[in-house]
């Protein structure tokens, strides 16, 4: 009966996210179109009105996109296949090469790393969430280093994703994988609060576990086991 309202209400919290979005392209579009063809007809504050609900819809179209992600995520069928890292992984941080080269960050990928045995497509969504925190949350002291590596367990691999920046306290670490959970402030990074929570749920629905070590100022280390062969039993 859990599992039957569980995936009820997955249902609703998709359909409610796929649906708010339409209104919201509505107000989007038109506040677009105050700043580009009427302009001239705005005061200095009536534009900057204008200016904040594009921006403030901006903002809610990645949350329900994110939550439309999170949805699916957690009800999709999951076929796992056999794959090496090295190649998602590049694909991945080509898509932030921009912010990669704009932020000067220097990228160490230790390669081999090896093969696994996982859903592709989750697993690329793990691993743009935790690239895309790990070349975010720069400290201002020291050039930014993101390193991925790997470990060996028995029967999983340990990718790990290492990133020398702000880090995080200790009481917040199990916090931060919760949905909509935030420790920083969205003028300095900008972000829905989503992307660990998926990373988690992608994590555990193809069987395996995450987890992070760091300290404040000490940068952070992100791990996700990914088996290396089928899993005996359901995998949690
Ligand atoms: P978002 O990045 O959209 O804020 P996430 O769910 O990806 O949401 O992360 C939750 C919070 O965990 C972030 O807002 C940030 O406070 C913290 N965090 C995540 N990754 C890192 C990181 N690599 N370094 C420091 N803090 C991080």
């Amino acid at each position: 009966a859990l599992t039957a309202i569980n995936s009820e209400l997955e249902a609703f919290n998709y359909s409610i996210a796929h649906d708010l979005r339409t209104p919201l392209r509505s107000m989007s579009g038109f506040a677009k179109a105050l700043l580009e063809d009427e302009s001239a007809n705005l005061t200095p504050l009536g534009l900057e009105y204008a200016t904040r609900i594009a921006r403030s819809a901006n903002y809610m179209d990645n949350l329900l996109l994110d939550m439309l992600a999170y949805s699916r995520l957690a009800g999709a069928e999951m076929a796992p296949e056999t794959f090496t890292l090295e190649e998602p992984i590049s694909e991945l941080l080509s898509l932030v090469e921009k912010e990669i080269r704009d932020r000067k960050v220097k990228v160490e990928v230790c390669s081999p790393l090896g093969t696994v045995f996982a859903h592709l497509p989750t697993f690329k969504q793990i691993l743009t969430n935790l690239i895309s925190n790990g070349v975010k949350f720069l400290s201002p002291d020291r050039p930014p280093e993101l390193k991925i590596f790997t470990t060996r367990l028995p029967g999983f691999i340990r990718l790990w994703v290492q990133d020398n920046g702000i880090g995080i306290a200790r009481e917040h670490h199990d916090k931060i994988f919760g949905l909509f959970q935030r420790l920083h402030d969205s003028q300095a990074y900008p972000g829905t609060g989503i992307g660990l929570a998926l990373v988690r749920k992608g994590a555990e629905r193809m069987g395996g576990r995450v987890g992070v070590e760091s300290e404040p100022g000490q940068g952070s280390r992100f791990w996700v086991d990914l088996p290396t062969g089928p899993l005996s039993g359901d995998g949690n």
